[in-house]
Formats: C-alpha cells, structure tokens, sequence
C-alpha cells in the first residue's frame, strides 16, 4: 500500500469518529487550487498551520483587543484573544463531535483582517474607504488568507479550504456577496454555514465578554461593585464568596470568570445538541440549508449573557479613557489614508508599486484598496511609527 493511500485511508477512520452533521474533507468543495494531499496531516490541519505561519497572524501579537498593547503586558492582545477563542471553540466542537481541526483553523484566522487600534481602527479605515467600497474586517481577513499573504510560488493567499474561508467569512454585503460564488451563496439565500463555523462565532463572544471583565477589573475602569449588577457575574459571585471567602478578590474573580466561561461553554453545547433534535438534523447539507442558526444558548442564558455585553459597552468600551485612546487612533488612521492617497509616493516601494499597477485597472479605487491593505495590515507600533514619518509629529498615543 502506498503511503499516501494510507493516508486517505487513515482519514476516513478520523471522520468516521465526527458526527453525520460535521464537516468531513473527503466531501468538501476543497481548495480553489488543487494540491496534492499531505501524508501526516487532514487538510484542516494544514489549514491550521497554513494561518499560524502567515505573517498576518505573527501581527496579531502587536494589535489591540480593547487595551493598546503598551498599556501594560498583561491585558488580551488580539492574539491572545485568538487563542482564546480556538480553546474554547475546540472544546466545543469535541464535545458535539464536530471537526475539530476545521474549527481551530477558523479561530485562528478569523480575525487576520483586524487593523491596529481595535474597533476604533477598523471604524476610521472604513469611513476613509466610503466611496471605495468601505472596509470590514471579517471580509479583510478573508481577502488576507486569499489574497495578500505571498506565501506560495504558484499562487496568492493561502488556498485554504472551502469550509474554513466559509467559517471565515461572518458576514457580507449582498454586494459583496454577488461577486464570491458559492462563498457568497448563503448569504444571497439567507442560509446558514457549517455547525463549526456558527459555534467558532459563539466562542468568539463568550471569548471577548470574559477576557474583557478580566482586563476591565486588571484596569480599573471597570469594578467588582458595578459588576455585581449583572446576573451572570453575580450569581457566581455570590457562590464562589460563600464558599471561597478568605481568598483575595483577584483569586475570586478568576473563580468567577470560570464558572461563567463553563455556564455558557455547557449551555451552548445543551441547547445546541436540543436544536439538532428539534429540526431533525441527519447531515452537514441539513445544517446548511436552514434559514436559522443551530448554535446557540438557551433564551435565559442568551438574556444573562446579552445584559453583560450591554454592561461593557457602556461601561469599558464606551469609557473615557478607552474613548480617548479611540479618537486618536480614529485620528491616526484617517490621517495615514489620507496622506497616502494625496500622495502615493510615501508609500513604501513594494506598496507603491502595486498602487501604481491597480491604479491603471481599477483607477483611485484601486490606489484606494492597496492603501486600505497596507493600513489595515499595521500593528499599533507600526501604525504609530507610520504616522510619524508621514507626519513629521511625533504624538503620543495617549
Ligand atoms: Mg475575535
């Protein structure tokens, strides 16, 4: 037998393993460039590798969550947020027998196209890119794993898999959606993707709403006292004080924060598991062609775990000194679009000369999108050193 018919073979065992709703590759659409199969991984394991060495990905280290990356060294990076997510997504995954390789790959990739700055970032390259098209970052981190890593000799982007880029991709403008094929499809159709790309999403919130309270309280701008106003934290206060009340308040929280991460990591897996019965569910094409999503809490956790968003919102996202940091980044970003789209040249060679190239196809939208690509690709230092150059200031980013 040859090795790599083992290889297949061994495969098929794998997926015999998943649930009939999961993803499995040996049914999948594939890659968009056809590639020899490898003798020791599945595909979405390739995947997975693919994402963890783009250079994309290393970025996400010096990228913001909420926090700017010199505020301290403590607080969620958007790769430790990543990472964040992928644990709790393949836990989630195994427990209802999904593709667990399938969903690792989308964590890890699906916040590539993240600028610098966080939300504020993403927000001011969208304004400036108004008349090109607009920027979204879930549609950017697909354009990064298809099109701007330079990582293969014969072609751009990482050719990942049909059902990755599918998990990728969240959301998309009908107008957008048109001018992608079958990836576009569900969104024209109103349909939904893979069980592992809906609970990868779910993963990612329960993910951020907890990191979140942590650094908020790490910070300060967020208290223990405010957090006692919401049910889903104070439940679990009030257990852990009753049975742990020696320990210190950081120790409490910690305790806290874990019991909340398990409370919606089960009630997900229960209601989710409910859904498959309810809409009788038998394979992957069942999943995808309902028009509501089968991941999901039950309604009472879903309220407890809305009413905690709501209170970071207005109580962390929305506070002065993250609103500070917001509006000069806000200030930084536009002014770097803007310069660069005044005058290409102070773009940097590589960059300059793909302006000039997309400029003679598709005119100051062209010039528009390489620019939005190279400002969307920035770290927060980067983006700081950037400004100054450009600028010739040299203003702090507090
Ligand atoms: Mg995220």
């Amino acid at each position: 037998m040859s090795t790599s018919k083992a290889y297949v073979e061994n495969a098929i065992v794998d997926s015999s393993r998943l649930a009939n709703y999961a993803v499995i590759q040996e049914t999948s659409p594939g890659r968009r460039f056809s590639e020899p199969s490898c003798q020791t991984r599945t595909e979405f394991q390739r995947d997975r590798d693919r994402v963890i060495h783009s250079t994309a990905f290393r970025r996400l280290e010096y990228k913001t969550q909420v926090f700017i990356n010199h505020e301290g060294d403590l607080y969620r990076t958007r790769l430790t947020h990543t990472l964040e997510v992928a644990q709790i997504a393949r836990s989630i995954a195994r427990a209802l027998r999904l593709n667990e390789d399938l969903t690792e790959a989308i964590a890890l990739a699906h916040d590539l196209g993240h600028t610098a700055f966080g939300h504020a970032g993403q927000d001011a390259l969208h304004e400036c890119m108004q008349d090109f098209g607009g920027f979204e970052h879930n549609f950017q981190s697909l354009r990064v794993v298809d099109k701007l890593e330079e990582k293969y000799p014969d072609y751009n982007g990482l050719n990942l898999m049909f059902d990755t880029r599918e998990g990728i991709l969240k959301h998309c403008s009908l107008k957008n959606a048109r001018s992608m094929g079958a990836l576009g499809k569900r969104f024209i159709d109103r349909t939904q993707p893979s069980l592992e790309a809906q609970l990868t999403n779910i993963a990612d919130e329960i993910a951020y709403n907890n990191h979140d309270v942590d650094d908020g309280l790490r910070s300060g701008l967020i208290t223990i006292k405010q957090l006692r106003g919401v049910e889903l934290f104070d439940q679990h206060y009030v257990d852990v004080n009753k049975r742990f009340g020696e320990l210190t308040e950081k120790r409490k929280t910690h305790e806290v924060v874990r019991r909340i991460i398990n409370e919606l990591v089960c009630d997900l897996i229960g209601q989710t598991k409910q859904n498959l019965n309810l809409h009788n569910i038998s394979s992957l094409e069942d999943v995808r062609s309902l028009n509501i999503p089968l991941a999901s809490f039950s309604p009472e956790v879903k309220s407890k775990n809305s009413a905690l968003k709501s209170f970071l919102n207005k109580n962390l996202y929305q506070h002065a000194q993250v609103d500070r940091m917001s509006t000069n980044a806000k200030m930084m970003i536009t002014e770097l679009f803007k310069q660069f789209f005044n005058s290409p040249d102070l773009l940097p060679d590589e960059h300059r000369e793909t302006a000039y190239i997309k400029e003679k196809i598709n005119g100051a939208s062209g010039v528009a999108r390489v620019i939005s690509d190279y400002i969307a690709g920035m770290t927060d230092r980067y983006a700081q050193t950037e400004y100054n150059r450009i600028t010739n200031h040299n203003r702090p980013t507090e």
